[in-house]
């Protein structure tokens, strides 16, 4: 006897790659204050509190640009652009060295986020959940595989809003380097194929409303667009 499923599963999320193919996503994880300015801006000290990991379900993921509608709970929803990896083989306490190894490609994110109720939870000692991982927080652009673009180091990372520059950084600012989020995450979970990491965020991050559009990019990464709804 097969047991059979009892509804229908949700279908796989997928994020397209450039070139052709689809990439199967497994987990998101995020990298909080890994740019030394947007600890800073957030009121933390880059010196003596290191980045850390949060999470946001797969299916938040929204690809193909478009809209996204303005979630519900929210006065002061933000932007944060990341530069994200996109894992494709497994390992766990993967060395910093090996750490290239384990990267399928790289694509640009937007980390939204609800963050009057990511403070309010952090002033209360409780989980980030429902301020970062809500529907439709995890917009992202096109992988592009390592295979043709290599490993970025140095690369410009920028966010518009309307147009207007909000966020413009180097991923070379980033406290903790992709080989080594990669290396320090695989110390506590295993990481698989499909699984992504939104690496953090420069600073600029600020507040959005219905109507912008928000169009970021990493420099010989790709782009992100989309518009809030
Ligand atoms: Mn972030």
């Amino acid at each position: 006897m097969t047991d059979s499923f009892v509804f229908s599963p949700p279908a796989p999320v997928a994020v397209p790659v450039q070139g052709g193919g689809l990439f199967p996503v497994r987990r998101i994880y995020c990298v909080g204050r890994n740019y030394a300015e947007h600890a800073r801006e957030m009121g933390h000290d880059p010196d003596r509190e290191p980045p850390f990991f949060f999470g946001k379900p797969a299916d938040a993921i929204v690809t193909g640009g478009g809209e996204v509608p303005y979630p519900s709970l929210t006065q002061n929803l933000h932007h944060e652009i990341e530069l994200v990896v996109a894992i494709g083989a497994a390992g766990s306490d993967i060395t910093v060295e090996a750490a290239p190894g384990h990267i399928f490609g790289y694509a640009v994110g937007l980390d939204l986020t609800r963050r009057d109720l990511q403070q309010e939870a952090r002033k209360a000692g409780r989980p980030w959940d429902m301020g970062k991982g809500f529907d439709h927080s995890a917009p992202i652009g096109e992988i592009a595989p390592v295979a043709a673009a290599g490993h970025p180091e140095t690369a410009w990372i920028e966010l518009r809003v309307n147009g207007e520059t909000r966020q413009a950084a180097d991923i070379a600012d980033m406290t903790w380097s992709v080989p080594e989020i990669v290396a320090e995450l695989s110390r506590f979970i295993a990481l698989q194929p499909g699984d992504l990491i939104f690496t953090g965020t420069p600073a600029g991050v600020s507040a959005i409303v219905r109507g912008d559009l928000l169009e970021g990019s990493v420099a010989g990464v790709g782009t992100v667009s989309v518009r809030i709804a």
